[in-house]
């Protein structure tokens, strides 16, 4: 069986996540935690609330971060997609590839077809055969002209290479072509290339459905595309009171950015965070939990001053990367990967991809994005909302020189009105999901090896290493046997434990059984209760990697777990 299908099973078997509606078949896309992965989600949300929000790590300079928290609606406003641009899909046509591992989508009129001709073969084409189509000659200094005598003739030339590029205007197009060195060589010197839009050139008789990303011919036609899922407000059904799910939890934290600033006497830098669902109507949901429709996120907007602002993103792309690593996610399997230029979107000045190599792909995928979004989204909600959402460095000012305006009220205030004491923030977002990294920590912990069964032979044991902290269930109590007093001492730590942790207790079957039901679930410890207990008063404690046994005593067993179960 493979790797990725004995995980899928471990999860469905022991309660980790199941098929959401399953019993009508299940419904793509949507998935359940279980028993144990309701507590091993939340134990990744908690442990990230803590480490993020309570307890950030000091600053570049060793100074306190200050962080907030929020917890916003899931339907806005819809003018607040119109700002941050989710609402375009709805203006402008869409095009999907089809072709698998790719399934990207395009706005339609971006989408750029590049054909490339050889020069010679061009200059061959006689006055005669132009003026034949056009009447003229004029083909030879414009492409548009050239692509349109091309139809006609049905091209007489085929293009020596397509490529299918992504741009804003031609000539960038030009440059996103990317030619291979080997491209290049052959267009050396004069290449004839010429760039298309992709569906305004249904005359022209080329493969016409290049997709940019994967260069396969697997585009789609044109759509009106969107991936927000749409719910009307109210009992009357009309597109005036329709309203959108939230694509991501970071609107809601822009939108109140004037709020919290008001209410909560935080200065800059600071950061807001939040952890919430959101949904994206994928159009092709896949790899277990890793791309579903509906997920939570767990992100931070971090506002600082805009020379400030790479010294943040780099401290944010390090704070996250190192997170990972702390809770057990061994780093040749994590991958920072700063992103290239093209892929960047507009507004951004650079973006970190922490990636992880996921068993189901051989190419590392996304865990969480670590984005300077610059100043785009306040200001995009700036101009929709015509609220002010600027700053002002009200301490700066009172400190500055004001002598050097010479009593000029109106010079006083234009000064105000701009840096250094006046500016939008920028933002440093680093965007987790909750959902991935809980499939990747379920990844990482599945392990396969061999433990000593209760004759001591060797036997095949399914252990998932999951990191204390993170464990759904941190301890069991297991009495040895069901008398000579055995449960009743178990069944005192068992209550006693239970007060601060999730623990179970477990008095079914044979000991060696226990303990494999406990490894499979990934419980770090086991606590049993034995003949000596009765004498000594201490158990046996073992650790589940290492297979270990100890004896403590039964009044340490609390202090034990609190040290091992530390955010350190
Ligand atoms: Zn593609």
């Amino acid at each position: 069986m493979e790797l990725m299908e004995k995980i899928v099973s471990l999860c469905r078997r022991r309660g980790f996540i199941f098929q959401s509606s399953e019993i009508y078949g299940g419904i793509n896309g949507f998935w359940d935690y279980g028993p144990m992965g309701v507590e091993l989600k939340n134990n990744i949300k908690q442990a990230w609330w803590h480490d993020m929000v309570r307890n950030p790590p000091p600053g570049p300079d060793g100074q306190e971060i200050s962080m907030v928290g929020l917890d916003c609606s899931i339907i806005m406003n819809p003018k607040v997609w119109v700002a941050s641009g989710h609402a375009k899909g709805f203006q402008d046509p869409m095009v999907a590839c089809k072709a698998e591992g790719c399934r990207k989508l395009y706005r339609a009129d971006k989408v750029w077809l590049c054909a490339f001709f050889d020069t010679e073969e061009v200059n061959q084409i006689t006055a005669m055969q132009a003026e034949a189509v056009l009447g003229s000659d004029s083909w030879r200094n414009n492409e548009i002209e050239f692509f349109k005598m091309m139809a006609r003739l049905q091209s007489p030339l085929p293009p020596k290479e397509l490529i299918a590029v992504e741009a804003d205007v031609r000539e960038d197009a030009i440059s996103k072509a990317q030619l291979s060195n080997s491209q290049r060589r052959r267009f050396q010197g004069d290449p004839k290339l010429f760039c298309y839009r992709l569906f305004d050139t249904s005359a022209i008789n080329m493969p016409m459905n290049r997709c940019p990303n994967c260069q396969n011919d697997s585009l789609g036609e044109p759509r009106q595309f969107n991936l927000m899922f749409q719910t009307i407000i109210g009992a009357v059904q009309s597109d005036d009171n329709l309203a959108y799910l939230r694509p991501e939890t970071a609107q809601g934290i822009f939108a109140n950015f004037k709020n919290v600033l008001d209410s909560s006497r935080v200065k800059l830098p600071f950061g807001v965070a939040q952890i919430g669902k959101a949904f994206r109507n994928e159009i092709n949901p896949r790899n277990f939990t890793f791309r579903s429709r509906e997920f939570e996120q767990m992100e931070i907007e971090f506002f600082c001053k805009p020379d400030e602002s790479m010294k943040w993103y780099e401290y944010w792309r390090d704070v996250r990367k190192n997170w990972y690593t702390k809770l057990g996610i061994k780093s040749e399997r994590l991958r920072p990967r700063e992103q290239g230029k093209e892929e960047l979107a507009h507004y951004s000045v650079g973006t970190t991809d922490i990636e992880y190599l996921f068993p189901f792909s051989d190419e590392p995928q996304e865990l969480e994005g670590v984005a300077h979004r610059a100043d785009y989204d306040l200001k995009q909600h700036q101009q929709h909302s015509g609220k002010d959402m600027t700053y002002f460095e009200d301490q700066l000012w009172a400190q500055a020189d004001k002598s050097i305006y010479g009593g000029d009220k109106k010079k006083e205030q234009e000064a105000k009105s701009k840096l250094p004491y006046r500016y939008l923030p920028h933002v440093i977002e680093p965007s987790a999901g909750a959902d991935r990294f809980t499939l990747a920590v379920i990844c990482e912990a599945y392990t396969e090896d061999k433990a000593p069964d209760a004759q001591g032979k060797e036997e095949e044991r399914v252990v998932m290493k999951f990191h204390p902290r993170l464990a759904p269930v941190k301890a069991a109590i297991l009495p040895l046997v069901n008398k000579e007093g055995m449960p009743e001492i178990a069944e005192k730590l068992y209550r006693e434990l239970k007060a601060d942790w999730n623990v179970q207790y477990d008095d079914g079957g044979a000991i060696g059984r226990r303990y494999r039901r406990q490894d499979e679930i990934g419980t770090p410890f086991c606590i049993t209760v034995d003949g000596q207990t009765l004498q000594d008063q201490t158990v046996t404690i073992r650790d589940r990697d290492t297979l270990q046994q100890r004896r403590i005593k039964l009044d340490a067993v609390a202090g034990e777990l609190r040290q091992a179960l530390k955010a350190k």
